[in-house]
């Protein structure tokens, strides 16, 4: 009796993992030259994905990460869910993407896409022209997790370097090593690993996809939220700046646990004064921000333990639904 093999979708958007280098020892040039191999093309380089699953690709962009923002996500997220919504026979989708906005990408998606099924976004460090590329195997973890029916109802993975993470927890931490992708202290999921198995060990607590009430359908835009990164002797003119241009939130990067320069913290609360929902968010890369009485007297918002830039995202959907000050604060502490 042969077994149908699983059905995955691949869907290209360009990054180094489809980079077109000028030789075998660059590791640099070739993203800003900008030329990248189709989906099609990278597939060809890995026919050891034919005894995985029954591959069907698509190239959504083919560009580097840097250039990806709002209108990608929303294309991406109505795709993959028109790919998987419904009686869909696929078992999964791939998404490769560049790894510099690799985490933003993921959590959009993380929050958006309505389906238990494995999605995957996968990158490389190295392009496929470079000698020890990283992208080969990639992709072929990507496919082999998305073939995977135990890696569903985790929200989006990433998988870089066999490692397997959650799109929430998962960062670039390192510009150039190819174990870049860091779970910031909470720890990677699983491994796509050696023996061709894939295996988990933890799942997320935080509600995603199916169990958020974000739904984006038909969208083409989001609302504006800017981030203002603070220093010390930072004096809140930039932050003046970007109230200034009437956002529709803003996100604060401050130190440790939720501190601020005073001039600083004082800009923000102008910024809430105008009603623009304010995040406190932080520079460490781990751990909570907290609110205190007085800051929340004074009608700021805490990330919990969103990176600034994912603390972005969650502002931007939470406010598609409301922007009501609890409601805000509530999303905080539960996607
Ligand atoms: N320039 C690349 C990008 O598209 C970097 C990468 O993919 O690693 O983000």
């Amino acid at each position: 009796m042969t077994t149908a093999k699983p059905q995955v979708h691949v869907i290209g958007t360009g990054g180094s993992i489809a980079g077109i280098g000028p030789d075998r020892l660059d590791y640099i040039l070739y993203s800003e030259i900008g030329d990248h191999l189709t989906i099609r093309q990278s597939l060809e380089r890995v026919p050891e994905i034919d005894g995985i699953a029954s591959v069907t690709s698509e190239d959504l962009v083919s560009v580097g990460s840097t250039a990806i923002g709002p209108s990608e996500w929303l294309a991406l997220s109505g795709r993959i869910n028109g790919l998987l919504g419904g009686d869909s026979a696929l078992s999964g989708v791939a998404v490769t993407h560049g790894t510099a906005t690799l985490e933003e990408t993921s959590y959009f998606l993380h929050l958006t896409v309505k389906t238990d099924k494995p999605v995957v976004v996968t990158g490389a460090m190295r392009p496929p022209t470079a000698i020890s590329t990283d992208a080969d195997l990639n992709l072929l973890d990507a496919v082999r997790i998305a073939a995977t029916p135990h890696a569903g109802g985790m929200g989006v993975l990433t998988v870089l370097n066999n490692e397997i993470h959650s799109a929430r927890d998962v960062s670039k931490a390192n510009t150039f090593r190819v174990e870049t992708f860091r779970p910031n202290e909470l720890g990677f999921l699983g491994y796509a690993d050696s023996d061709g198995q894939v295996v988990f060990y933890r799942a997320p607590l935080r509600k995603h996809t199916t169990a958020t009430p974000f739904d984006v359908a038909g969208r083409d835009s989001l609302p504006r939220v800017e981030i203002v990164y603070s220093y010390a002797g930072a004096d809140g003119a930039l932050l003046d700046a970007a109230r200034q241009m009437r956002p529709d939130g803003l996100v604060v990067a401050g130190f440790g646990g939720g501190t601020f320069p005073p001039d600083f913290l004082a800009a923000a609360g102008r910024a809430v004064d105008d009603g623009i929902p304010v995040v406190l968010a932080s520079r460490s890369t781990a751990g909570r921000v907290v609110n205190t009485p007085r800051k929340e007297q004074q009608g700021f918002l805490v990330s919990d333990n969103l990176l600034p830039q994912k603390a972005r995202i969650l502002l931007m959907l939470a406010l598609t639904v409301g922007n009501d000050r609890q409601w805000l604060q509530q999303a905080f502490l539960e996607y």
